[in-house]
């Protein structure tokens, strides 16, 4: 089997223990690499140097400029291997190439555009309230960054965080989900031939409580960038607080994609199975509850059976698959448990329901994309994350009340609004607690837009121009410019 050690200071290396942990291949149900499992001591060895780099290297002393040019070029060799890292993704988390490769096509668009941005953060003059002195404002880079990302798109999710933070001058020790550890070691060949200084990017592999723990607690760690599920984003949020580390959070979501009678119907269905059913559902952002209006529920939902059921599963790696596996075990076995408890919770299984064992899905973890019809939102179906390609529709009778059953979750990442009504098209995304609101599309997103989550859903943002000063702090230096400090002891 291959084997994939860790990245620290600039060389790959073996973990302090030589122990490894196996990595799967959602398609065949069967390991496909090694990978090198670390511990508290290699976290450290990585904290140190990114330190190191972070505030006496030769990074620390790199122009804004010289920092957005290496990110260019980092830009550069993502497009020019795109493929091979969206092979690496496939086959460590099972989705779709297609999807893969776009994800990884698009990347380089974040290293241009933080490249860009890592001269352009200026700082302020005061004017004051007093004369004799000047002041002035630097926005300067918080130190070691630690970034821990899920499974699910991992050098997406982990690229919304490494290109801001190293625009803005800090270094980082990533620590990429144990179940897709794969494809941020191969990364990180693309930082090492951009001519990074060894020790600004580490990647530290291994399990939760062994890398995450220990990086959250690190001294050195001024900030955790994090995206995950919403009980590991508070067990960190609380030992971040211990520290008194920066964090971002980007959490789990259960959101409500609202069609309207006065939708373009076939737009709405599309948008709604692209909403639920791309990733296999594997992404915070799903729109995992239809909000359907009453008037059209028939109409609409047979409609949706009808295209969702024609979907192809099989071999994600081949282009003309439509869903894929799911990505991880125990992700599978949760999922399949939600679909038991949606029947006993009296919920009609309209498709799907079970696991899926067409002859292409092979020994793979598949599940059959599941509606469920008649959801009731105070069900557990309704209200917890599934995370995979299961659909609870819910009846809506006024627009009242689609927004209070929309607002009605703990969750508030992302909305749908399907509606040819203009007014409803302005009122209703300004009345929703979602981070990110869709009218009439569903899953657009941009390098350039804010997202992140409301309630439940996370602290902090990612994407944007504003972005780049959650890795950074504002420091006010003040200068006396009358020549002589009076004596504190007479007053004048
Ligand atoms: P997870 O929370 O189990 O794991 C995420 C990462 O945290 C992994 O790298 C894991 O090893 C690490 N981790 C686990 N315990 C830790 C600890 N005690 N200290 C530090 N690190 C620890 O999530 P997952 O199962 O990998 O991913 C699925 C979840 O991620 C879903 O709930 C989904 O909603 C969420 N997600 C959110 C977004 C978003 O942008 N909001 C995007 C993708 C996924």
């Amino acid at each position: 089997m291959d084997k994939f050690r860790l990245y620290i200071n600039g060389a790959f290396c073996d973990s302090a223990s030589g122990e490894w942990f196996e990595t799967f291949n959602p398609y065949t149900g069967q390991p496909w690499a090694l990978v090198a499992k670390a511990g508290a001591e290699d976290v450290d060895r990585a904290v140190e140097a990114a330190h190191f780099q972070a505030t006496e290297g030769e990074w620390s002393r790199l122009s804004p400029t010289a920092r957005g040019h290496l990110l260019r070029r980092l830009g550069d060799l993502i497009a020019r291997d795109a493929h091979r890292l969206a092979e690496f993704e496939v086959k460590d988390n099972g989705k779709l190439m297609a999807e893969m490769l776009a994800q990884m096509q698009y990347l380089p668009n974040y290293y241009y555009y933080y490249g860009g941005l890592a001269d352009k953060i200026e700082g302020s003059v005061i004017p004051l309230d007093k004369t004799g002195y000047f002041n002035y404002t630097r926005h300067e880079p918080l130190g070691v960054v630690g970034i821990i990302t899920p499974w699910n798109s991992p050098l997406n999710l982990m690229t919304w965080k490494l290109a801001p933070a190293l625009a803005a001058g800090n270094t980082v020790v990533i620590k990429p989900s144990e179940f897709t550890s794969v494809s941020a070691l191969e990364f990180v060949k693309l930082v090492e031939e951009a001519g990074f200084p060894p020790g600004v990017v580490n990647v530290v592999t291994g399990f939760g409580a062994d890398v995450g723990t220990p990086m959250v607690e690190h001294p050195k760690v001024a900030k955790i960038a994090f995206t995950g599920s919403d009980a590991t984003g508070r067990r960190i949020y609380e030992a971040a607080a211990r520290g008194m580390k920066a964090v971002t959070m980007e959490l789990g979501g259960k959101s409500p994609n609202i069609v309207f009678e006065d939708a373009d119907i076939e737009s709405a269905v599309f948008g709604v199975i692209s909403g639920i059913f791309a990733a296999t559902g594997q992404t915070c952002l799903a729109g995992s509850r239809l909000l359907l209006q009453s008037s059209i529920y028939d109409e609409f939902t047979k409609k949706l059976v009808e295209v969702a059921s024609s979907a192809k599963m099989g071999n994600p790696a081949e282009p003309d698959t439509q869903i894929g596996p799911v990505a991880t075990i125990p992700q599978y076995e949760k999922v399949l448990s939600y679909l038991d408890i949606g029947c006993r919770e009296g919920a009609k299984v309209l498709l799907g329901g079970k696991k899926a064992s067409a002859p292409e899905c092979g020994t793979g973890w598949f599940v059959e994309p599941t509606i469920f019809g008649d959801v009731d939102n105070s069900m557990r179906i309704a209200r917890e994350e599934i995370f995979g390609p299961v659909l609870s529709i819910i009846r809506f009778d006024t627009e009242e009340d689609a927004i209070r059953i929309a607002n009605d979750t703990e969750f508030g990442l992302a909305a749908g609004v399907w509606t040819r009504d203009m007014r409803r098209a302005m009122q209703v995304p300004a009345r929703l607690q979602a981070g990110t609101v869709w009218v009439n599309t569903y899953r657009t997103m941009s390098f350039m837009s804010p997202f992140g989550g409301y309630k439940q859903s996370g602290i902090g943002r990612e994407n944007g121009m504003e972005m780049i000063r959650e890795y950074m702090q504002v420091k006010s230096v003040w200068l006396n410019v009358d020549a002589k400090t009076a004596n504190p002891f007479i007053q004048r």
